[in-house]
């Protein structure tokens, strides 16, 4: 089969691979289409570490074509999600409490096991989940990571109907974490990015009011405007970011970090003491999260824009990534 595999030297090989027999508990899927997320990117570049000869994709979609024996949860001809959170233990303390991608077993689809962004995947059955009817494929693989994650994000956030919500970045994560908060959790929403396009996506998509982080500081005009965030999403890879989101929070206000810029960020102690913030960080979402984020796509609350393109132009699409072109998600179609 034709995958997209981590080289040593961080690009990423098209090529053909052989896949092996699927085992007890699995399921193998024809993949029709894998989003391209940031993530893969860090990945490729080794920010989490080596990963040569990695298959990357955690924003997979397809149909099972093959169980093993003892399968129940899936049926040949289901259409499944292949996500980060690719498998956990089952028994620990998080597994148990609804935090199962804190797990310390867990697997990660396109990092420590073979993902997406190839014809066929092999998945734990019981982890894969389905893709409601009436969601298109492509948009489905874009709520797999982007939309579940920014969907838990807000969630975590706190933010209540008519509160103010500040999100930093507005990419392929973003665009959906402010359609999330407008459209699922009624809130208001102000985002921030250094990219005028994506801004003016930001407001067609609804958003209450635009910042560019270039043209003028975020912290000062939202503080003065509307007297500090109930609450901040950030999803830019940029440490500058994250230190302004602490400071456009009002006073006990929730910082939520979702981006993975490779950093440390600042945290004034008596900002945080004195005015009661909370900074959280947000992990994709569990499979129950994930039911949810496509059940608010495919009933149409939550539109991802995407735009398909074959598995070849996958080290072009990083590249446009790093210099912020791309509106919305880039995703894989296995068959173009
Ligand atoms: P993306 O490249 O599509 O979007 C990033 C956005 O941030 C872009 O719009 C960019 O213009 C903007 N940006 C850059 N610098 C900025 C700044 N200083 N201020 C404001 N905006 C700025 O990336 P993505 O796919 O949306 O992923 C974003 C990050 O989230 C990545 O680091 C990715 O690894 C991470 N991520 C985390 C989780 C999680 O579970 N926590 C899940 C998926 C992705
Ligand atoms: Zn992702
Ligand atoms: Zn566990």
């Amino acid at each position: 089969m034709k995958a997209a595999i981590v080289t040593k030297d961080h690009k990423v090989d098209v090529r053909e691979m052989d896949i092996r027999p699927i085992k007890a508990g699995e399921a193998l899927v024809d993949v029709t289409h894998c989003g391209v997320c940031h993530t893969d990117l860090h990945v490729k570049d080794g920010d989490f570490g080596e990963v040569p000869g990695r298959v990357l994709g955690h924003e997979g979609i397809g149909t099972v074509v093959e169980i093993a024996d003892d399968v129940t949860s899936l049926k040949v001809g289901d259409r499944v999600s292949i996500a980060w959170f690719f498998e956990g233990c089952g028994v620990c303390e998080y597994c148990n409490t609804g935090r199962e991608t804190f797990c310390r077993s867990v697997k990660n689809a396109g990092y420590s096991v073979d993902g997406a962004m190839a014809e066929k995947c092999i998945v734990t059955a019981d982890y894969a989940v389905k893709v409601p009817d009436g969601l298109d494929s492509a948009a489905a693989s874009s709520i797999t990571c982007a939309g579940v994650t920014t969907y838990k994000a807000v969630k975590v956030s706190g933010v209540a109907p008519g509160q103010w919500l500040a999100i930093y970045g507005v990419g392929g994560l973003g665009n959906l974490a402010l359609q999330y908060a407008k459209d699922v959790f009624n809130a208001k929403v102000v985002v921030i990015d250094i990219n005028d396009d994506k801004l003016a996506l930001a407001k067609e998509l609804g958003a209450d009011m635009v910042i560019n982080a270039k043209n003028a500081d975020p912290v000062n005009v939202i503080q003065e405007k509307i007297g500090g965030a109930h609450a901040t999403v950030i999803t830019a890879v940029s440490k500058g970011a994250f230190n302004q989101a602490v400071d456009c929070v009002r006073a006990a206000g929730r910082v939520v970090a979702v981006g993975l810029p490779s950093d440390s960020m600042d945290l004034n102690i008596p900002r945080l003491v004195l005015d009661g913030i909370e900074v959280v960080g947000s992990l994709v979402g569990t499979r129950e999260d994930l039911r949810e984020a496509f059940m608010f796509a495919a009933e149409g609350k939550v539109v991802p824009i995407v735009k398909n393109r074959p598995i070849e132009d996958i080290n072009d699409i990083f590249t446009e990534m790093l210099e912020g072109t791309i509106n919305g998600r880039m995703v894989i179609d296995m068959n173009m």
